[in-house]
């Protein structure tokens, strides 16, 4: 092991990011790049993940919890990289959720285990900040498009691949397009509508190679939102590959991707500065101007798209789905994800879907509430199938349960009153 990198905390380091969805952690990883900080995605998870992870934790955290720290453990034990050339970033939260206890438990493992010198960078955390230094505010903005930039790919292979005529095409041509998108992500632009331009390129490419795809859309079939706990609906090594077993099954899925989180933080913010009364003060300022930017670049990253998502649009504004929440959930008393996966339930049945799969991990507190009111919130639906699901990282076979779930998908789409609107040459509307 060599001598510490002296410097501000990111020289010398490679910064690797948990691998919460394998398309928009690559495409961050490029962004960071871009502003010349070198980045990687941790590799990807595996049985020796699950094994390290569950060494170094006593069985009561939450499977991210094991696989992320399983992860890192792994890419120390082999020697990939030396602890102080390596950074991780690790998102952080405040409130009751264990989340927020990952970042200072993983350090303590580390520093247990003789990995002290890694640093955990935390997006709430000055440290992290500090280290990024000048390129902050630009990071900041290129991350949030290169994330929004593969998840809209990720939407239009979920889009494409149910219909394939060639097992495996969807999938080729998407490997191809994120490659392409991620190498105009990292590519410096003079400014930032001339990077913004490289990205719609990327994306423009990508979106072709997705749609020459030779598919069949004549019969549409029924569509499953798919909602949850962040890390364990977007993980598929956490899911066992959940909505390609979904698509196995004879469906097609809608799964709620990272920039609604993002969006729910920045609204959390905005509605905490109204509470304190901090209507006109700074803060209020940046917090506004922020969702204001990142509206108009998702607006210019979908305006590639042309009209793929017709059917599938996202709320315009994501306060839109926790009104729909309100029925079912306390506004103020309960908090995070479960107010997302109970308002998108409601409102992905205003779209036509045909069932909804909630995924958390095993003891998510989460899951526990939303499965609490999901059988008032099916009545309300005209009986939409909701299944919550729970993962632990054993790997158990789910089929007969996904197939008894699919089963009752299809009953309700034979007799479901919503009208799917989709786009010209892209199947018709399941029923009228
Ligand atoms: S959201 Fe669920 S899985 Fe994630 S830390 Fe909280 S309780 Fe654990």
């Amino acid at each position: 092991m060599g001598a510490a990198v002296s410097g501000p905390p990111l020289a010398g380091r490679t910064v690797f990011f948990p691998s919460m969805t394998d398309s928009g952690v690559r495409a961050v990883a490029s962004a960071f790049r871009s502003v010349g900080i070198d980045a990687e995605p941790i590799p990807p998870s595996d049985d020796e993940t699950l094994a390290l992870g569950g060494r170094y934790s006593s069985g009561e955290e939450c499977l991210p919890l094991k696989v992320t720290l399983g992860d890192i453990l792994k890419l120390l034990a082999h020697g990939k990289v030396r602890p102080d050339r390596m950074a991780l970033f690790m998102p952080t939260a405040d409130g009751p959720c264990r989340f927020g206890q990952y970042g200072p438990y993983i350090k303590g493992v580390l520093r247990e285990l003789g990995y002290g010198d890694v640093l955990v960078l935390s997006p709430t955390c000055s440290d992290g900040y500090d280290g990024i230094g000048e390129h902050a505010s630009e990071l900041v903005r290129a991350s949030w498009r290169a994330m929004m930039g593969a998840e809209l790919l990720d939407k239009l292979l979920l889009r494409v691949r149910p219909y394939e005529k060639e097992k495996g095409a969807a999938d080729a041509a998407f490997k191809e397009a994120l490659s392409g998108f991620c190498g105009a992500v990292e590519s410096r632009g003079k400014g930032t509508a001339e990077r913004m331009r490289r990205l719609k390129n990327g994306l423009a490419r990508g979106r072709a190679l997705l749609r020459a795809v030779p598919a069949d859309f004549s019969v549409p079939r029924p569509l499953v939102g798919v909602v949850g706990e962040i890390f364990c609906r977007l993980n598929s090594f956490s899911n066992d590959d959940v909505v390609r077993k979904v698509e196995e099954a004879g469906g097609e899925c809608w799964i709620s991707g990272v920039s609604e989180w993002l969006w729910y933080t920045n609204a959390a913010r905005i509605r905490m500065l109204k509470r304190f009364r901090k209507h006109l003060t700074l803060e209020m300022l940046g917090a506004r101007l922020k969702w204001h930017l990142q509206h108009r670049d998702e607006r210019e990253l979908l305006s590639v798209f042309g009209d793929d998502f017709r059917g599938y649009e996202e709320a315009e504004d994501v306060n839109d789905i926790l009104e729909l929440a309100k029925p079912y959930l306390l506004p103020d008393g309960a908090l995070g994800e479960m107010l997302l996966s109970v308002g998108k339930t409601v409102y992905l049945h205003r779209k036509g879907a045909d069932g909804v799969l909630d995924i958390n991990p095993f003891s998510c507190m989460n899951g526990i509430v939303s499965e609490a009111v999901y059988p008032r919130l099916s009545r309300d639906c005209d009986g939409l199938p909701v299944r919550v699901i729970y993962y632990d990282g054993t790997h158990a076979d789910r089929r007969y349960e996904l197939d008894i779930f699919m089963d009752l998908v299809r009953e309700y789409s034979a007799r479901k009153k919503t009208v799917r609107v989709l786009a010209p040459g892209t199947g018709k509307a399941a029923t009228a």
